[in-house]
């Protein structure tokens, strides 16, 4: 779905057939192809809401069983050996910490789905707004990486809606939210780049990725807890909690006046469910300048949110070791994880706001006002 994939599965067919192969094509990495779901006069989905009745109650066939045999070529073309290109040093010192949090490989994801939907399933609609909650699937790096498909989630989630799971049709929601995401990108490609909102276009963002306030956000440094420990976790785990995701980007985006494609690509760096398609949505949506977008006078606060949603400091503990006698973990990892040229120490005390919520939400309410978007 993604413009260049598909260039390359045109090229790839293109030379299969030159040869005398004729190649096929499935959807397996969604559950529906872009141009089989649309509105009753004609054309995409540009709001979920309508997208998610109008495909609520479609078919999607069973996923098939593993091939019994695939037959290998007799010699395997010449190739590098991946250890040689040394991905782990280039992440620097975090390549070890993030490995310990990712879960690879189909077998699995399969095991993950299967232990959410005996467990956390049930309160998924109440704890997956929670962030120190292991409250959610954890399958979008797996989905991302093709480890599992959306079709075997959604059979498992439809079956769980028919026994009454309480969490089921949340799950299948949220799928849905992945699927229109994609279908937009298919339908308007240029939501990777530029404003799906070309009125955007005239706002005034920051794109100095070197400012002083994009930096202290890269490095969980800017003085709020909420924004911090977000960012802190992405830097550890290679994710982030939904929630933290769209207080982090409103933050940047509203607060601090930098543009979102500086944030996207940040994201893409050190996400290890980097998702294309969602990762450009979740931008423009916490932007305002994306199709059905957050209200752009709707700023969160990350004060408010993080009593709400943190009430127990859970969230807080776990990603902040300044001010904790013994910080665990996960918290001093962030530092054995973070470039040495960060300079970090969790005995320096937690820094002050760079921007704090109030002033924040002035600045970006006082650059709506001044334009008509
Ligand atoms: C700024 C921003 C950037 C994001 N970047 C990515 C990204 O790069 N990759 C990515 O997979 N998701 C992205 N998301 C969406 C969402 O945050 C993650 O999918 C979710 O946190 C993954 O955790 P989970 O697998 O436990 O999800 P669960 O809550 O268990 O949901 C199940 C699945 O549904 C899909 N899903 C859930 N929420 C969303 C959503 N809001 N949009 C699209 N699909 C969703 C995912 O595939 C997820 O694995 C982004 C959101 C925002 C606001």
């Amino acid at each position: 779905m993604i413009p260049t994939s598909q260039e390359r599965d045109a090229a790839v067919k293109a030379a299969l057939l030159e040869l005398g192969v004729e190649a096929q094509s499935f959807k397996g990495h969604l559950l529906f192809e872009p141009w089989t779901v649309q509105t009753k006069v004609g054309g995409f989905f540009k709001v979920y809401t309508p997208m998610w009745n109008s495909v609520r109650g479609r078919d999607v066939p069973a996923p098939l069983p593993e091939p019994a045999i695939v037959t290998a070529p007799e010699a395997f073309p010449a190739s590098d050996n991946l250890a040689d290109w040394r991905l782990g040093r280039q992440m620097q010192r975090g390549g070890a910490i993030v490995a310990g949090y990712a879960r690879v490989g189909a077998a699995k994801a399969m095991a993950r789905l299967e232990e959410f939907t005996n467990g956390g399933l049930r309160d998924y609609r109440a704890n997956r707004d929670i962030p120190g909650e292991d409250g959610t699937s954890k399958l979008a790096e797996n989905l991302a990486l093709g480890e599992i498909t959306p079709a075997q989630c959604w059979h498992v989630g439809q079956a769980e809606l028919e026994r009454g799971n309480p969490g089921a049709e949340t799950f299948l929601k949220e799928l849905v939210w992945r699927e229109f995401a994609y279908h937009l990108l298919h339908h308007t490609p240029q939501i990777l780049n530029q404003n799906w909102k070309p009125a955007w276009d005239a706002f005034p963002w920051s794109e100095d990725s070197n400012s002083r306030n994009f930096t202290a956000w890269k490095m969980g440094q800017t003085g709020l807890e909420f924004i911090d420990a977000a960012m802190r976790e992405l830097y550890v785990t290679g994710t982030m909690h939904n929630r933290g995701r769209m207080i982090v980007a409103s933050y940047l985006t509203k607060h601090l006046m930098t543009h979102w494609r500086l944030g996207q690509a940040w994201f893409e760096d050190c996400l290890i469910d980097w998702d294309p398609a969602s990762n450009a949505m979740g931008w423009q949506w916490a932007a305002g300048s994306g199709p059905d977008a957050a209200p752009y006078f709707r700023v969160f606060n990350p004060e408010s949110q993080i009593e709400k949603f943190d009430a127990d400091r859970r969230y807080r503990r776990t990603w902040i070791a300044e001010g904790q006698q013994a910080p665990p973990d996960t918290a001093l990892q962030f530092y054995a994880a973070s470039p040495v040229s960060w300079n970090l120490s969790p005995k320096t005390p937690y820094p002050q706001p760079i921007v704090t919520a109030k002033e924040g939400r002035e600045i970006a309410l006082s650059y709506y006002q001044s334009r008509a978007f």
